[in-house]
């Protein structure tokens, strides 16, 4: 059960990436972290994502995984996707190299890989770039979605917009009945309403169904040190002060120090997950033609990927 995971301490959650729909990347990434020994998913909410995933564990004869998709409200970051105005673009290549999906080519944006991140939008010298939300109708995706057998549903919830937070919130509740995961950050709510926030969200819910994913600095892994992963620890602290009946999980600036900050820090998480970090360093090899047919590009990834699950598993 995904509890026993979660109960032992050790538990690493790969992210595919909420906006992440390029089936194919997300069969190679779930190939090689489930080989590396992850045994939790984070998906798009998206059919074909999920079929590919659960595909891709049964050919591997992975048959102890779980699944959790990912949806979230208008204004959360995870769900927006990169547009490009080309009134004001100049074609200077810059939101194509610093794209850390691949998403961006020749000043076009493919969609299914965008996981609306903000990198391009920063780099851009001429301020072309804006974010669409990319809305999900829950009641059109979630039904099917369960019925494929998913294990947590995750709502992401970094934004103001009280009363739709609420309405999905409890729309999930009613379609749902396993484990639920709440990604929040601090951002502009600040701790307090933080803690207020997840207060209201779990207080109809069995204790210990719910998991807390503390989002430091959402989708701003990248580098492998004490700096990135700093907020991802001291979120996680408040939510951890506030003794709620949740399972807290580390993620937004996660890379290989996180569990060794965390200790530090006296963080009693019993999760990590890891997103830009964990896609970022396997890039190249996921990028490969050869993927399949080359054992050794398999061999090389598992030996980058090791010691990043290790340091959570371990
Ligand atoms: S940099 Fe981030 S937001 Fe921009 S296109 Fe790439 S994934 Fe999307
Ligand atoms: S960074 Fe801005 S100006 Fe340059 S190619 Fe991208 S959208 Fe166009």
């Amino acid at each position: 059960m995904l509890k026993n995971l979660l109960e032992d301490k050790h538990c690493f959650k790969l992210v595919c990436g909420a906006g992440n729909e390029d089936v194919e990347s997300i069969r190679r990434l779930v190939y090689l972290y489930a080989l590396a020994g992850c045994r939790f998913f984070d998906l798009s909410a998206n059919e074909e994502v999920v079929d590919a995933a659960l595909e891709t564990l049964h050919n591997a004869n992975i048959y102890d995984a779980y699944i959790c998709v990912s949806v979230g409200i208008k204004s959360d970051p995870h769900c927006n996707k990169a547009v490009i105005n080309y009134d004001k673009c100049i074609n200077c290549g810059s939101c194509e190299s610093i794209c850390p999906q691949g998403a961006i080519h020749y000043a076009k944006v493919k969609k299914s890989k965008c996981i609306g991140c903000g990198r391009c939008w920063k780099v851009c010298p001429k301020m072309a770039i804006s974010y669409n939300p990319e809305e999900k109708k829950l009641d059109e995706i979630l039904p099917q979605l369960i019925k494929k057998g998913i294990d947590c549903i995750e709502f992401h919830v970094i934004g103001q917009d009280e009363n739709e937070i609420f309405s999905k919130w409890q729309y999930i509740n009613e379609t749902f009945d396993g484990m639920l995961s709440i990604c929040i950050s601090r951002g502009k709510l600040g701790d307090e309403a933080l803690i207020e926030r997840i207060q209201k969200m779990i207080a109809n819910r069995t204790p210990y169904s719910t998991i807390i994913q503390a989002d430091g600095f959402p989708m701003s892994g990248g580098a492998d040190d004490y700096k990135t992963t700093l907020q991802a620890v001291a979120t996680a602290e408040i939510v951890q002060n506030a003794n709620l009946p949740v399972y807290l999980m580390l993620s937004g600036g996660t890379n290989s120090k996180t569990t060794e900050l965390a200790q530090m820090c006296s963080i009693n998480y019993h999760a990590v997950a890891v997103g830009s970090y964990a896609r970022k360093i396997i890039k190249k090899y996921i990028e490969r033609q050869d993927f399949w047919t080359n054992q050794l590009v398999i061999e090389d990834a598992l030996n980058i990927i090791k010691p990043l699950i290790d340091s959570v598993i371990l």
